[in-house]
């Protein structure tokens, strides 16, 4: 007897496959590795992204920068224009803001991902940013991801909060066919029935992404959790399942934050967290680099 549930599933990869040009595997043998100021993204080394949710004033920056970047982080991450569900809430620095994060990238070498919510804002962000980052609730935003595509900076593309795989996919398809092809596709979680958590970090979707695409998957666990003791435990299983990278909220006095506060790291256990992570990779094949360790 067939497994028809199998069978069922078996037929909707094939579905997705049959419409990913661009994004899917047999588009391309060898898995795409993105090049960020010179950093690789989808090899053999996982990169953490780290920073505020929010950018909030140069000095809250200027601290997180120097410290994420002390544990290990390689890219400083940091909403210039925020989505906030209610229009009463910190809506973000906005221009300000981004000249904040170039700031903070000559001070510490860090490159800089941030979201661009609007097309009106393309070329300022272009301007300061290394990665643009394309939300959760904008990723079925088609005019704007095809506006990305049509630019040359890489993109983070976050899954949309309801969206299936194949949606997600088919999202990348629209930048990609625009002529980008440096996507990096972001699982934050999505939403169920569960009350507890923010959102429910799908960590099949990091095997399944890597199965039916060849682009490199960032896992954020703090959207993911909604928790930021949740956070650790998250990245780890992250880096076992074959993350590539891990977008984390870090903030020097999370309680303080203007936005997502408790589900930002303090630096201290960031930096734990970090050391963790390593063993994690070193055990499944992979490989993250911290700043005092010395080549093999
Ligand atoms: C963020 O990264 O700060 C953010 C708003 O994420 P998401 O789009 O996944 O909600
Ligand atoms: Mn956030």
């Amino acid at each position: 007897m067939p497994d028809t549930n199998a069978l069922r599933y078996n037929e909707r990869i094939c579905h997705a496959q049959h419409l990913l040009a661009k994004a899917g595997q047999p588009a391309k043998r060898e898995r795409t590795v993105v090049d960020v100021c010179g950093l690789r993204i989808g090899g053999s080394e996982v990169v953490v992204m780290a920073g505020p949710c929010a950018v909030e004033n140069e000095e809250q920056l200027m601290a997180t920068a120097r410290a994420v970047k002390a544990s290990g982080a390689k890219i400083l991450r940091g909403g210039a224009f925020k989505p906030r569900t209610s229009p009463y809430s910190f809506q973000g620095l906005k221009v300000d803001g981004l000249k904040l994060l170039a700031q903070a990238r000559e001070q510490t070498g860090l490159a800089v991902v941030t979201e661009l919510m609007d097309p009106r804002h393309l070329d300022v962000t272009c301007k300061y940013a290394d990665i643009l980052q394309i939300g959760s609730r904008n990723m079925q935003n088609f005019s704007l991801l095809e506006e990305v595509g049509r630019c040359r900076k890489p993109v983070l593309l976050k899954r949309g909060m309801g969206s299936t795989i194949e949606e997600f996919l088919l999202a990348a398809e629209y930048v990609m066919k625009e002529g980008n092809t440096s996507v990096l596709l972001c699982e934050r979680g999505i939403r169920t029935f569960e009350t507890s958590t923010r959102n429910t970090l799908d960590l099949n979707a990091v095997p399944m992404l890597k199965r039916l695409s060849h682009l490199p998957v960032i896992v954020d666990p703090s959207h993911g959790t909604g928790h930021w003791w949740m956070v650790p435990f998250l990245a780890k299983a992250a880096i076992a399942a074959g993350a590539d990278g891990l977008l984390v909220e870090v903030h020097c006095d999370p309680r303080k934050a203007l936005s997502d506060g408790q589900q930002s790291l303090r630096p201290d256990r960031f930096d734990r967290m970090m050391r963790e992570l390593r063993a994690v990779a070193l055990a499944v094949g992979a490989e993250l680099t911290l700043p005092e360790c010395l080549p093999a």
